[in-house]
């Protein structure tokens, strides 16, 4: 058996319940990560779909022992780590948690970040109440043994702060995941027509995009799974540049390009309805019919897919 990923949380920006949200879900980012030996857990963000995960860890996890995992943070923007006060096992005796994940700004540690939401000023419970065990530890790019078989390798990608990809590998099956992550753009992107256009800046600044973008597809290179920011359309993101998200065709493209297998499209936008995330599964992959093995699917809360 390999790795098994469920998805509690799909949304980028705000949870966003309600009629038109039903079918794909509203929470916004946390993935469940199990591998064998004994089902270990590692969890990938806590957005406010770590609140369920939680409630699922209590009635599964919980009777056979105390709650040990590690979470991984793709980044520290509120959508990633808002659900954490929320996570009830942080509440048990017992419970041992790592966390993981880059931090902008030296003097901010991660604690303080994902902790500090745990203050009286906007939660009835302090940190310092907690009942579990947690340590935190900041990430760079490169590789960590996690034991059992299990590696994880970490790529930094665009966003206005911090983000790291994460590539979990187990028994040589590859699961990645790309988000927040804005396709690098040329900075030095003047038209000629512009005051400040010089030629030579404008072909090193799209040299050097190509070069990052090249190392991040490298990175995601055969995957098995990625999971892929996809926040816009092609069309959407002409007014969204330099936001940090991705589209779906820089998605799709750069997984084909990788020999990734199976693309999970992530991080909806909050606009975005359950009628609308289904036509554009249905358009992208009419549109990449016989032209790639690669699978495309909508990222829906509830399900689990093996790796
Ligand atoms: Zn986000
Ligand atoms: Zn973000």
């Amino acid at each position: 058996m390999g790795m098994r990923v469920t998805f509690w949380g799909v949304r980028g920006s705000i949870p966003c319940p309600g009629p038109t949200t039903v079918r794909y879900g509203g929470n916004t980012a946390c993935l469940e990560l199990r591998f064998d030996p004994d089902d270990r857990l590692v969890i990938i963000d806590a957005g406010s779909g770590i609140r369920e995960l939680g409630e699922s860890l209590l009635k599964r996890d919980l009777p056979r022992g105390p709650i040990r995992t590690r979470i991984f943070l793709s980044h520290t923007h509120w959508d990633h780590i808002m659900g954490f006060p929320f996570f009830t096992p942080i509440f048990i005796p017992g419970t041992e948690i790592e966390v993981y994940g880059p931090v902008s700004y030296e003097e901010d540690t991660l604690e303080e970040i994902v902790g500090g939401q745990l203050r009286y000023r906007y939660f009835p419970v302090r940190l310092e109440e907690l009942q579990a065990k947690l340590e935190y530890f900041q990430l760079k790019e490169g590789q960590k043994d996690l034991g059992a078989g299990l590696t994880v390798t970490t790529k930094y990608l665009n966003h206005p702060i911090l983000v790291l990809g994460y590539r979990f590998e187990y028994q040589g099956r590859v699961f990645c995941t790309a988000y927040d992550h804005e396709s690098f753009r040329n900075v030095f992107d003047v038209q000629p027509d512009q005051p400040g256009y010089d030629p030579e800046a404008v072909r090193e600044g799209e040299l050097a995009a190509k070069e990052e973008n090249e190392k991040v597809a490298r990175f995601f290179q055969g995957a098995d799974l990625l999971v892929h920011d996809t926040q816009y359309t092609a069309k959407e993101y002409q007014k969204k540049k330099g936001w940090g998200h991705s589209t779906f065709e820089w998605a799709i493209n750069a997984a084909h390009k990788a020999g990734v297998k199976h693309l999970v499209l992530f991080h909806h936008d909050p606009l975005r309805t359950d009628a609308e995330l289904a036509a554009l599964e249905r358009a992208y992959r009419k549109a990449m019919e016989g032209k790639t093995s690669l699978r495309i699917s909508v990222a829906r809360e509830g399900t689990t897919l093996e790796v």
